[in-house]
């Protein structure tokens, strides 16, 4: 409906491209639907149709942790967007966004559950907002609500937040919150508007800025978010698009998925198979560095949780089929390569595996140790050698710890991560090619990939 929708408006449905960027050193994956448009934007290709819109699969290292802990995010995820390159701006952008989302004929949402939020400077958003039928209390100031690097193209963004209701937040703390600028479970945010119109020149105030010649529009909105909208999900994990990935969890871990209880494993599982099959379909490979490193961390991650669910075995390759077919019609890709995925998979699995049973013998080996000493307490440096040589959560430790009658040093614990990263941060501060993306992420116009950028990509580099 999206892409129909901006067809009808006279744009040009763009394919969904590889997640490893293409002719781009700088980036390290896709990372949003405006990665693969890059060359209209600065100029050095001059598109056909300025006007352009696109679903496109992305992956964002900056959410792996938030996985299970939000359920919100992903690291896979599809962006639907539309785009301008010189041509329309801000009023029809508006306008149409406003449309698509509460038009009879398209997604039909009551207006009343939608909330956007405004740069405070940026009247004219407000304005218009008014204009296309928005009443004042639904829209929300937010002094983040601006985009810039550095000198050349900025400006506002203006953001589409749905009220997914009451049970989600009985006393409507919710609202404040989003005032805020704070995530919460209630106010959802759908869609992001990039109004790409001034000249930044850090200079001077940005009251001061100069206006663009040729202004562009930029927006994201989030698939998964809006199938757990229309589907009345409880979350984006109830959809069509991750349910039936959980049901074989369930049938792997003989557990049951309860939509309400402690279900991060099975979110954790479903969320980082997509991220593996896809991007393996796509040609990266788990590795020790750069995109292999990622692969590597989250089939890892994965595993880990399969453990805690009570699969010891290699199961995630099993997975490689039922995330191809619920992708099938869009993305044939999967299905097609999948002898290759899932023989990719299930190799590094059984590498994790020997992995682990390395990493079990120093468990007990410190363990042992310590009954001599008729200590209680597994050190920061230990539990931290386990994550960081052997891949171990903290989680993990402490549940076999606990299970063998002992506790952590979780302070220990954090020194040994944050020392760590720091060497890290230092080495990539020196010109690795992490910081070439988080410039490009940055670049790519998205101030929250940023500021998660820093600590997230350190730590995926060093946790394994
Ligand atoms: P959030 O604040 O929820 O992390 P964001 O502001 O980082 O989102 P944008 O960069 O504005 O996200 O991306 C545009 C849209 O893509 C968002 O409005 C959201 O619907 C969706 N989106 C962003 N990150 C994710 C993710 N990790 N998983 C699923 N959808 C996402
Ligand atoms: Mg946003
Ligand atoms: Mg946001
Ligand atoms: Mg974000």
């Amino acid at each position: 409906m999206f892409l129909d929708f901006f067809k009808s408006k006279g744009h040009t449905i763009e394919p969904s491209v590889s997640l490893v960027p293409v002719n781009d050193p700088t980036l390290l994956w896709i990372n949003s639907g405006v990665a693969t448009l890059k060359k209209y934007f600065d100029g050095s290709v001059i598109p056909e149709n300025p006007r352009m819109t696109n679903a496109q699969k992305a992956i964002r290292t900056n959410d792996i942790e938030n996985v299970g802990k939000t359920a919100r995010h992903h690291t896979m995820f599809e962006m639907l967007g539309n785009f301008s390159i010189g041509d329309y701006f801000r009023a029809e952008a508006i306008e149409w966004g406003f449309e698509l989302l509460t038009s009879p004929d398209w997604f039909d949402f009551p207006a009343d559950k939608l909330y956007m939020t405004y740069y405070p400077d940026d009247k004219d958003s407000y304005n218009r907002w008014l204009e296309v039928g928005v009443s004042a209390d639904h829209l929300i100031p937010i002094e983040d609500n601006f985009w810039e690097i550095g000198a050349g193209p900025s400006g506002p963004d203006t953001e589409i937040f749905f009220d997914r209701g009451e049970s989600f937040d009985p006393e409507n703390i919710g609202i404040k919150l989003l005032a805020e600028d704070i995530e919460n479970d209630r106010y959802i945010e759908i869609w992001n508007i990039v109004l790409s119109q001034f000249n930044a020149d850090p200079s001077v105030p940005r009251s001061q800025y100069k206006e663009l010649p040729h202004k562009n529009i930029d927006t994201g909105m989030g698939l998964e978010r809006m199938v757990a909208v229309i589907q009345g999900a409880h979350t984006n994990f109830e959809t069509d698009l991750f349910m039936p990935i959980i049901r074989q969890i369930e049938q792997l871990s003989g557990k049951t998925y309860d939509p309400y209880g402690d279900n991060m494993s099975f979110k954790v599982i479903a969320d980082h198979i997509r991220s593996l099959a896809f991007a393996i379909g796509d040609g990266a490979l788990p590795g020790n560095e750069g995109r292999g490193y990622v692969l590597r961390r989250l089939l890892r991650r994965a595993v880990m949780h399969g453990r805690k669910l009570g699969i010891n075995d290699t199961f995630l390759y099993k997975l490689v089929k039922i995330v191809g077919e619920i992708m099938q019609s869009y993305y044939p890709e999967v299905l097609e390569k999948r002898d290759f995925i899932e023989k990719i998979v299930k190799r590094e699995e059984e590498t994790f595996a020997r992995t682990i049973d390395a990493g079990s013998k120093l468990f007990d080996e410190v363990v042992a140790k310590l009954k001599t000493e008729n200590k209680t307490e597994i050190s920061g440096n230990d539990s931290f050698k386990l994550y960081d040589t052997y891949g171990f959560p903290l989680e993990l430790t402490k549940e076999l710890a606990e299970d063998a009658g002992f506790t952590i040093d979780q302070n220990g614990f954090d020194v040994a991560m944050k020392a760590q990263q720091e060497r890290a941060r230092a080495a990539v501060v020196k010109g690795g090619s992490m910081n070439k993306q988080s410039e490009v992420l940055t670049a790519l116009q998205d101030k929250s990939v940023f500021s998660y950028t820093e600590n997230t990509l350190v730590t995926t580099l060093t946790a394994i």
